[in-house]
């Protein structure tokens, strides 16, 4: 079995190079061997290596930024992911690949379902939308993971930003209107290494009957001002120094604290439709936030 990877190096590729190795002939390639900014290029990459199974962690994710580099977004996160696609229908490969949550508006009350209507208010959320959209209309077999808040102790993340800005500053206002659920990378790694193994035990009846679009998050909801909270708790807990305590991480609203790009209210997506698909549990986040700070401690 021969399992290409592209974007090793963010937070959920680097996880899934450990998780995907066992699996078979893992071919791992960064920005410089995959560049999604140029779609067509990637078609050699996966001719000359005929992948069974396309995994892409590669993406455009610079939320903000991508406000005013609408077209690059694009080519990124839409334009290439449907080369994928076409070329994983050439090869009757699967295609794996991430989406978020930022393609729901969050002005549902309660959890979202995978079959709620999508309305992404930012220029990321409507490109991750796109690239979704060109999997299903090329049509090849798939499984999109929308995921949300991710973490990782490699890479850049919400949690580390709180952790190096309460060594200097005495004080951090965090928004607490803003529902979700941190997700680990190395949750969604070992998820899609599972799901992988699943769909080779099955049948091509069942495994087709498993294309689609799942949420992947950890069980549990936070705020991002209650995700700070535990975070520099957990950290000091472990014996790392502050000169902000949790007392003095005060919560404010979204409107408080604007962004380029909005984001929505609510990203507490549900995962029923993943654990009855392939008979999974999702651990609560904080089992992984844990395990990431005694990591980096
Ligand atoms: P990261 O930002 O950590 O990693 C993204 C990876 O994509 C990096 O390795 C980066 O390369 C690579 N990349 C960016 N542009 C290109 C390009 N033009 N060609 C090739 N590679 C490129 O993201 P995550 O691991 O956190 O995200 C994984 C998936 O999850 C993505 O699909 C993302 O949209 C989705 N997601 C992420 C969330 C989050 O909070 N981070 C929330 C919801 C969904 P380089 O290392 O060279 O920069």
């Amino acid at each position: 079995m021969k399992i290409l990877l592209l974007g090793k190096n963010g937070q959920v590729g680097w996880e899934l190079q450990r998780a995907l190795a066992p699996l078979g002939e893992l071919l791992a390639l960064d920005r410089s061997q995959a560049d999604l900014s140029e779609p067509e290029s990637l078609r050699a990459v996966i001719t000359n290596f005929k992948p069974n199974w396309i995994v892409n962690a590669a993406a455009y994710t610079a939320v903000d930024k991508a406000e005013d580099e609408k077209d690059l977004a694009y080519t990124v996160n839409a334009d290439s992911v449907g080369v994928l696609a076409e070329e994983a229908l050439k090869l009757n490969a699967w295609l794996i690949h991430y989406s978020t949550d930022y393609v729901y508006d969050g002005d549902k009350q309660g959890e979202y379902v995978e079959t709620d209507d999508v309305n992404p208010l930012s220029v990321y959320g409507k490109s991750k939308l796109a690239g979704e959209n060109n999997i299903r209309e090329v049509g090849c077999k798939y499984l999109i993971f929308r995921t949300s808040w991710v973490f990782a102790a490699k890479g850049n993340n919400f949690a580390k930003s709180m952790m190096n800005l309460a060594k200097d500053r005495n004080e951090l206002k965090i928004v607490a209107d803003q529902f979700g659920a941190p997700t680990s990378a190395e949750l969604i790694a070992d998820v899609t290494s599972f799901c992988i193994q699943r769909l080779i035990g099955m049948n091509e009846q069942l495994s087709n009957d498993r294309v689609g679009t799942y949420h992947l998050v950890s069980d549990g909801k936070a705020t991002w001002h209650s995700y700070a909270q535990y975070v520099i708790s957990k950290a000091t807990s472990l014996g790392e120094r502050y000169s902000v305590s949790t007392q003095s991480i005060l919560p404010i609203t979204t409107d408080e604290y604007p962004l380029p790009a909005v984001r929505p209210k609510n990203s507490k997506l549900s995962t029923d439709k993943l654990k009855e698909s392939f008979g999974i549990s999702l651990p609560h986040w904080s089992m992984y936030v844990d395990r990431m700070l005694e990591e980096i401690i």
